[in-house]
């Protein structure tokens, strides 16, 4: 296929959510498999809900995906005028006419229906106005919209590429506004306008809009426009099986980033809700979604979006993102938690920056973390005593290894040998461990564990020596000394 053309169309009514996102970066995988453009437009026409901030926040949340667009963004809000003359071009061919049932009309008559148990739509009260009445009552300045005269026979059909052969009768349409009394362009005029102009071969969206297609097409064929084709998109369920929703947790991408959430393992996830790769692979990195993606092989279920398979996913990414990678990301984790370095000296005003000498150690840190890691959150979180003096000790973990009364004398004693070592390394910091243990006749790892806690305020960290190496000679005994204390009093 050449000459793809496919567009993602967020309205800027709220941040960017997985679901949005989903359809991003298919549209987007779609275009760079085929080598096609991937446009960007935003569908900000709702001026009481659009907000100007949002799609910044919304290119913001795209460009931390990587999903580059090659046109755009498109405003539609600048757009205004084209709307009106194909408003104009549409009543003019006789698709179209003046409505000038008031909003209040509209409501009466369809209450009036609900009471009587009649499904409503539009009555088509003003589809029968004489020509001449339409221009008598425009000309007196009463206002009025721009509806859509739809067939009153035939059906109107078209083959979704996920969804298969769709097929509606046209007496189930109702005339729909395309052009609202305050000049303002429906969804449906804005959409296909747009789709024409920027020479959209595929609409790529959510199942969400199933049901206005048939509305689009009308309007295409009442043009003379080719139509393009249509895919859309399976819905996104939570584990309960309930639509998506902020019930069921975080639904913006810019919450996932700040959960510490990696773009790639994200991009992973979402690709998965709706698409599977040949041969059913989950981690599939990214040129590789490029090089498989089909809108053939997406299904028409369901997806269930699972947070556990996302955490899953992130870890996966996190242990084998490059060290170069993920040390930046680290660096941003630790200055947004606004922690105070203990990898070097202190650096004025409270903010983690890494100065040089400090360099190694923290890569070192990092690299030793790196396997253990779920979210960028738990560098600054169970990691944090690698990156400051200001962490807690995990009262569970003092309760269950900090309890044999000889503790303080011990810990006191190893941090006095530890003190005279060298190298300062990891053998050498076993070896004194051992050592001691053995002449005070008490377990290894009862030191051991108590200097975990000491050290990590956790029970759980890597190997006590490479802690120790990592930390330094400096950092570990004064840990040592601090717990003692704390044990004494
Ligand atoms: N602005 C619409 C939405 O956010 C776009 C629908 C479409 O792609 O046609 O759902």
């Amino acid at each position: 296929m050449t000459g793809i053309r496919v567009r993602f169309a967020p309205s800027p009514t709220g941040y960017l959510h997985v679901g949005g996102a989903r359809t991003a970066l298919y549209n987007w995988l779609f275009a760079r498999h085929h080598g096609g453009v991937f446009i960007l437009r935003i569908e900000d026409t709702d001026v009481d809900r659009s907000k100007p901030e949002l799609t910044t926040a919304i290119l913001r949340s795209m460009e931390w995906l990587g999903l580059t667009w090659d046109e755009g963004p498109i405003l539609q809000s600048e757009r205004l005028a084209r709307y009106r003359a194909m408003a104009a071009e549409l009543e003019r061919l006789g698709h179209a006419y003046a409505c000038f049932c008031s909003v209040a009309e509209l409501q009466a008559r369809r209450a009036q229906a609900e009471a009587e148990r009649r499904a409503w739509k539009y009555d088509g009260a003003c589809r029968h106005l004489s020509e001449a009445e339409r221009a008598s009552r425009r000309a007196a300045g009463e206002p009025f919209a721009i509806r859509f005269r739809v067939p009153e026979a035939g059906k109107t059909s078209f083959d979704d590429q996920v969804f298969g052969h769709i097929e509606i009768e046209n007496t189930d349409i109702e005339d729909f506004v395309l052009l609202r009394s305050d000049g303002h362009p429906t969804y449906h005029l804005g959409v296909v306008a747009d789709d024409l102009d920027l020479r959209v071969t595929h609409v790529v969206r959510g199942a969400d809009h199933l049901s206005n297609t048939p509305k689009q097409i009308l309007m295409y064929q009442a043009l003379g426009a080719p139509t393009p084709v249509f895919a859309h998109l399976p819905l996104i369920l939570g584990p309960d099986r309930a639509r998506l929703s902020k019930r069921h947790g975080a639904t913006s991408v810019e919450a996932y980033r700040e959960q510490g959430i990696l773009p790639e393992a994200l991009v992973n996830f979402l690709a998965l809700l709706g698409w599977t790769p040949p041969g059913g692979k989950e981690i599939v990195p990214i040129e590789e979604m490029v090089r498989e993606f089909e809108l053939s092989a997406i299904s028409k279920s369901n997806a269930v979006f699972d947070p556990e398979k996302l955490a899953w996913m992130n870890s996966e990414y996190l242990r084998t993102l490059p060290v170069e990678r993920l040390l930046p990301l680290v660096e941003e984790e630790l200055h947004n938690a606004q922690m105070r370095p203990a990898v070097g000296e202190r650096i004025q005003n409270s903010e983690f920056r890494i100065q040089d000498e400090d360099r190694s150690r923290f890569e070192a840190a990092v690299r030793l973390l790196q396997s253990r890691t779920r979210t960028l959150k738990d560098f600054s979180g169970a990691f944090r005593a690698f990156f400051s003096d200001e962490y807690e000790y995990d009262p569970e973990a003092a309760k269950k290894f900090w309890k044999d009364a000889s503790l303080p004398a011990l810990l006191t004693a190893l941090a006095e040998r530890l003190a005279g070592i060298d190298p300062f390394d990891r053998q050498e910091t076993e070896k004194a461990l051992r050592l001691l243990a053995e002449e005070k006749a008490v377990k290894a790892g009862l030191l051991i564990n108590a200097s975990r806690v000491a050290l990590t305020g956790q029970a759980v960290a890597p190997g006590l020596f490479e802690v120790m190496a990592v930390l330094g000679r400096r950092r570990v005994v004064e840990r040592l000394l601090r717990a003692a204390e704390r044990l004494r009093a």
